[in-house]
């Protein structure tokens, strides 16, 4: 047997299609540009990533999370610096009318040349600021100008009194939050790897002074095996540090976790050193201040940051470019090719697949009260129609852990056949055993 991986986004864009993981926004009209909608099983597995991330945050005993607003007093983004410096540089293309960011296009860098048709006839770079702006309120005027959140960081900034009082968690400790974003992206695109409109998942950690660097230290090697723990391969991601000229202007150290994308290494997460920059910005432009009070120690400070923020529809993207396998065994009539997404088994939308073998009442009404007894416990799918082999082989391109099959022996012997995603095997359970079993060999798989 051969084992091949991921080649191209396109094979995950359709089967994300076919299945039901992904659709492109507003297809009936012809689709919205880098827009997406999560399907059925899309949504049901982002809520398992989404799920993955915050247990890993906030079921430690020193993070608390929250759900803040996406939209925010027009201040706060003079404070973080985005209203004057959240900007990519811009060039028109005069001949094609092709924009594109002239900091990352390689034709440009090299040679001053539209990526598209490669003429020189092109304007100088212009800053283009990425957020979308909106009005609140009736009267479409200056004063009711805000902002679409281009992160979700800040969030967690305004609200850190809030709920270090309220919690009364001493520092060090962190906030965790999972929320939209918005950037109007120059150049979206590689399906959901950048979009305008995405999730982010980002935690604040809130440190002494002095400690910043042994913290930022530790969240580099948590956040690394979180991906391990989720099944990433080792060899897919990477650190890559950032030098002096990449450094963002608030971060005093800076890390992208990169996992391997068809198109190559690519930042997944950043891991920052955000030193006391966002708190001492808000207590100057709120004029309230946000020192912190150190009982033991008797002494004020603004504490440190060290940030993890990923984005939740990269990481989808990660993980679906890191299960998707097709399995080639040579056979009698040429080529068999069996694709498995390798999901781990908590981020796997349906858990178990309930096939009966045949249509026949006497099968389908024992299978329908099996799905009705495990849905309570688990995403469950039924499904009726084509051969057995076929069935199969429908679970394993959407990462199902077990299929569950209901045979006429099950009518005499209260047992169901329970089939293994990725050894193929096959157990015989006894039907009131089913639940145990599945609930044991999840944590197993
Ligand atoms: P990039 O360099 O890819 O534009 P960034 O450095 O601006 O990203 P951050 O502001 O650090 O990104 O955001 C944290 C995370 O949010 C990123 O690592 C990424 O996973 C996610 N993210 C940022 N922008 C987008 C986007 N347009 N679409 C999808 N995810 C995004």
């Amino acid at each position: 047997m051969v084992t091949k991986s991921v080649q191209d986004l396109s094979t995950l864009v359709s089967l994300s299609k076919r299945r039901g993981f992904v659709f492109q926004s507003s297809e009936v009209y012809g689709g919205l540009g880098s827009c997406w909608d999560y399907g059925p099983l899309g949504s049901l597995m982002k809520a398992n990533v989404k799920r993955a991330w915050w247990n890993a945050m906030t079921r430690r005993a020193d993070i608390v999370g929250i759900d803040a607003a996406i939209l925010m007093h027009p201040t706060v983004w003079k404070a973080s610096g985005h209203v004057d410096g959240f900007s990519d540089p811009l060039v028109d293309c005069k001949d094609c009318k092709t924009r594109f960011r002239s900091d990352n296009t390689e034709s440009y860098l090299k040679d001053k040349k539209c990526p598209n048709c490669g003429s020189k006839n092109l304007s100088e770079p212009r800053q283009f600021n990425l957020m979308f702006k909106t009005h609140m309120g009736p009267v479409e005027d200056s004063g009711g100008i805000v902002y679409l959140r281009p992160e979700t960081a800040q969030g967690i900034f305004v609200n850190f009194q809030n709920c270090q009082q309220s919690s009364r968690y001493k520092v060090p400790f962190g906030i965790a939050q999972i929320g939209k974003s918005f950037r109007n992206e120059i150049t979206p695109g590689n399906f959901i790897f950048r979009t305008r409109e995405f999730e982010q998942m980002e935690m604040q950690y809130f440190v002494k002074p002095g400690t910043d660097a042994k913290f930022f230290e530790e969240w580099k090697e948590t956040r690394w095996n979180f991906y391990l723990k989720y099944g990433i391969k080792k060899e897919n991601l990477q650190f890559h540090p950032h030098g002096p000229t990449e450094l963002a202007h608030y971060a005093k150290a800076a890390v992208d976790v990169q996992y391997k994308f068809p198109m190559g290494f690519s930042e997944l997460e950043g891991i920052h050193n955000r030193g006391d920059f966002d708190l001492s910005q808000h207590s100057k432009f709120s004029g309230k201040s946000l020192e912190y009070f150190d009982e033991a120690n008797k002494e004020k400070f603004i504490p440190y940051v060290i940030e993890t923020a990923v984005g939740c529809d990269r990481l989808f993207l990660a993980f679906l470019c890191d299960a998707y396998r097709e399995e080639v065994t040579k056979n009698d009539e040429g080529e068999d090719t069996r694709v498995v997404l390798g999901l781990h088994p908590q981020i796997a939308p349906i858990k178990v697949a309930i096939l009966p073998l045949s249509k026949k009442e006497e099968l389908t009404s024992v299978a329908l009260k099996l799905r009705e007894e495990l849905c309570e416990d688990f995403d469950v799918m039924y499904d009726e129609s084509a051969s057995i082999g076929k069935r199969y082989r429908r679970q394993d391109e959407i990462g199902t852990p077990f299929c569950v099959t209901v045979d006429f022996d099950t009518l005499n012997d209260k047992a169901v056949t329970v089939r293994h995603r990725d050894r193929m095997s096959q157990e015989r359970i006894d039907c009131t055993q089913l639940n145990t079993y599945i609930v044991e060999n999840l944590k197993k798989f």
